[in-house]
């Protein structure tokens, strides 16, 4: 069921704000023990907010469930790590928590990820791995792995993620479900925990393109405790979102149909190409000449801002502290030792690595340089499309366990997804059917659509197109 069905049902009276949440809570119990996306729920809480629901109110008495790096008052924000699971409580909500209650929402569950949010799997969570609900036996994708599988599991009817290479994205195409990564600025990082400043976004995990646009609508808008929030008015995005795709110039990169892709993927995504030709959009072959660089950019820029950013987590200030230094160095040396995991530490070392004197112009100067021209490649193809459509991910979910001694095999596996961050626009992911793979049946593929900043309206717009025409 959709955001939008449950919605109508509290309206007419069919179910109640409390028993919506009663049946997720059954839900969980029944599937999640498989499917392993929550890390934690309060029940109690919940119920005390359905009792009290004002359905007059947009999102009026519905629970979405939250990424556990995004906090949420009284509640755990483990962010996927050993460091924060014993001994963090959040002290206060998050600008988009505070924006999805004031909208009349409940949160409801804490959600599965990547130690905070370095992956592509959520086989880096220090918890356990996510499943994905299609076949238990292959990755969610992550880094929003549990919001993404738990909306596809329907143990969540939406979900909150977060989006720094892809990590809304990825894991709603391989689970079928919509991933939405607004414009940089656009939804508050106030709240959620840092990964990499200027590329991380907010953004909804959904059952359906409509459900996207509401939490959008509800979490987008000015936010004085975010430096980089941007200072422009929300538009009503659900208004045009039916107006179809007649007229729009899709632009279809090059650089992104290569070698690399598997044949189901290419083959979904250019039969939903096909059907939205076939609805009046025009097709129109463009080039991204800065594509190949992308991985490489973000893997200087992402680990050097983490690197920073994560030097906040000493053993003094939150979470894990350890318990028998010799003298202060040895406290820090030790929590963090203890308190972090591999892929966490090899970010660190590799932004610590970049960001020194002697290296700094070499490496993180010049990619700085090379996201702009990621990003003018993407001015340029704006001048005459509307919008941009590509694969989400070159191949479908891989199995759990097989790519965890090469990380670089997961590096690659953002080739799509990181350049949207690099130059800070939005992005969407939406289901365009399944394909067999590596001895599965049917596993989900996603079509990415890229629009211009601040263009969620037309974005949503050729999604709602597109997930018309699939279903
Ligand atoms: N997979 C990418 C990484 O590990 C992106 C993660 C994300 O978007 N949070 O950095």
């Amino acid at each position: 069921m959709t955001l939008t069905q449950l919605r109508q049902q509290f309206i007419s009276g069919e179910t109640t704000p409390s028993k919506a949440i009663e049946d997720l809570a059954a839900g969980i119990s029944a599937r999640d023990p498989q499917t392993q996306a929550y890390v934690s729920y309060d029940l109690d809480t919940a119920l005390e907010a359905a009792g009290k629901a004002d359905l007059s109110k947009p999102l009026g008495g519905l629970p979405i469930a939250i990424k556990d790096n995004i906090n949420v008052f009284g509640q755990p924000c483990t962010c996927g790590s050993n460091f924060l699971v014993k001994g963090y409580t959040s002290n206060y909500n998050a600008t988009a928590i505070k924006k999805l209650v004031d909208a009349g929402a409940i949160p409801f569950g804490r959600m599965n990820m990547d130690e905070f949010a370095m992956g592509s799997a959520t086989e880096n969570s220090a918890l356990q791995p996510t499943r994905n609900p299609h076949d238990p036996t292959r990755i969610a994708g992550g880094s929003s792995g549990g919001s993404a599988a738990a909306v596809a599991d329907l143990t969540a009817y939406a979900a909150l993620g977060s989006d720094t290479g892809g990590s809304i994205r990825q894991p709603a195409s391989h689970c079928g479900v919509v991933g939405l990564k607004p414009t940089y600025g656009r939804v508050s990082r106030f709240g959620l925990v840092a990964f990499a400043s200027s590329l991380d976004q907010i953004g909804p995990l959904t059952n359906s393109v409509d459900d996207a646009a509401l939490i959008l609508q509800a979490i987008a808008g000015h936010d004085p405790q975010d430096t980089t929030s941007l200072n422009t008015p929300v538009p009503d995005y659900s208004a045009g979102i039916n107006d179809g795709v007649a007229g729009m110039k899709l632009g279809i990169p090059a650089e992104y149909f290569g070698e690399g892709i598997h044949q189901g993927v290419r083959e979904n995504v250019e039969k939903c190409i096909k059907l939205l030709e076939s609805k009046g959009a025009e097709i129109i072959p463009i080039s991204l000449p800065h594509t190949s660089h992308a991985v490489a950019t973000y893997y200087v820029i992402a680990p050097a801002e983490a690197s920073s950013n994560l030097s906040r987590f000493d053993g003094i200030r939150y979470g894990n502290r350890a318990t028998n230094p010799d003298d202060i160095i040895d406290l820090y040396h030790q929590s963090r030792e203890l308190g972090f995991g591999p892929e966490v530490k090899r970010r660190i070392i590799l932004g610590t690595y970049v960001l020194s004197s002697g290296y700094y112009d070499a490496y993180y100067t010049r990619a700085q340089k090379v996201r702009q021209l990621i990003t003018r490649d993407f001015k340029q193809a704006f001048e005459t499309v509307d919008a941009i459509i590509s694969p989400v991910t070159p191949t479908p979910a891989r199995r759990i366990g097989t790519c965890t001694d090469d990380p670089l095999q997961d590096y690659l596996s953002d080739i799509f997804t990181i350049a949207a961050n690099l130059s800070g626009i939005p992005a969407i992911s939406v289901p365009c059917g399944t394909t067999a793979f590596d001895g599965a049946d049917a596993l989900p593929v996603g079509i990415q659509i890229l629009a211009p900043h601040l263009g969620e309206q037309t974005m949503l717009r050729i999604a709602k197109a597109a997930e018309a025409v699939r279903s």
